[in-house]
């Protein structure tokens, strides 16, 4: 446990774009990459445009993969990536919901399905919802559904400790509409990194709606709105920019 008191955990955000952003704009989709003692551990999301960013701030491919839901802004770099990643005797480990992670191979990796054996390009790990799902032997997550057009689940990262059940350290909402036990759920944690926009919708939650649960501290994937362009009723909300980095306190 000593050793794990030391760590240095931090999330580096690469990309905060929506769904048409990177086709139409060329800009990273929604996507953060966690730390570890300043090294690669682990990228959340690997939608368009998220290799090239990697590359541009200087990062490797870390060996896990979490992956929220099967949208191209959050999985659409994921058959190519495992394609060739594969084909270098790197087998990353695709971290997801079982029925995330069913779709995902059956439908986001259908182009490879008649030349490769699918589960062989990737070491394929699921949870059900609320399981622990480790991601070293002294970090694991918990998925929990958010609600969103698509099967999509949020996560909360915990550390082991003495405790039952470990110390929450951040949590992520992936794409979801204003829900309030989802909230509750992942709420456990210090540090909660919301989507939402600016008018709300039933898969995307509006500011006024995470305005409201500032107990933890919070941030927001705006998807194209910059901290400049809200209103002055909503300028508590801190909105994340690329290569923006957050420190997690153990
Ligand atoms: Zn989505």
């Amino acid at each position: 446990m000593d050793s794990i008191q030391g760590d240095k955990l931090s999330i580096f955000v690469l990309g905060v774009g929506g769904g048409a952003d990177h086709v139409y704009k060329g800009i990273c989709s929604s996507s953060l990459l966690l730390l570890k003692n300043e090294q690669p551990f682990c990228l959340i999301d690997l939608g368009l445009g998220v290799v090239k960013a990697l590359s541009h701030y200087g990062f490797a491919l870390p060996p896990n993969v979490v992956i929220t839901h099967n949208h191209t802004d959050h999985s659409g770099e994921l058959p190519v990536v495992l394609r060739v990643e594969h084909a270098r005797e790197n087998r990353l480990r695709v971290i997801a919901q079982e029925e995330v992670s069913s779709r995902l191979q059956s439908h986001r990796m259908a182009e490879h399905a008649q030349v490769c054996n699918i589960q062989e390009l990737a070491v394929w790990d699921t949870a059900k919802e609320g399981e622990r799902l480790y991601l070293d032997k002294d970090y694991y997550l918990r998925f929990y559904r958010a609600k969103h057009s698509e099967l999509c689940f949020g996560f909360v990262v915990y550390r082991q400790s003495a405790e039952e059940d470990g110390l929450p350290l951040f949590a992520y909402s992936a794409d979801s509409g204003f829900d309030k036990s989802f909230y509750d759920d992942i709420s456990v944690a210090p540090l909660l990194i919301l989507d939402a926009r600016e008018n709300g919708n039933d898969w995307h939650a509006g500011f006024d709606e995470v305005s409201a649960l500032i107990d933890s501290e919070v941030f927001i994937i705006g998807h194209g709105i910059e901290q400049e362009d809200i209103s002055n009723a909503q300028t508590q909300l801190s909105l994340l920019k690329p290569g923006q980095v957050l420190e997690l306190s153990l």
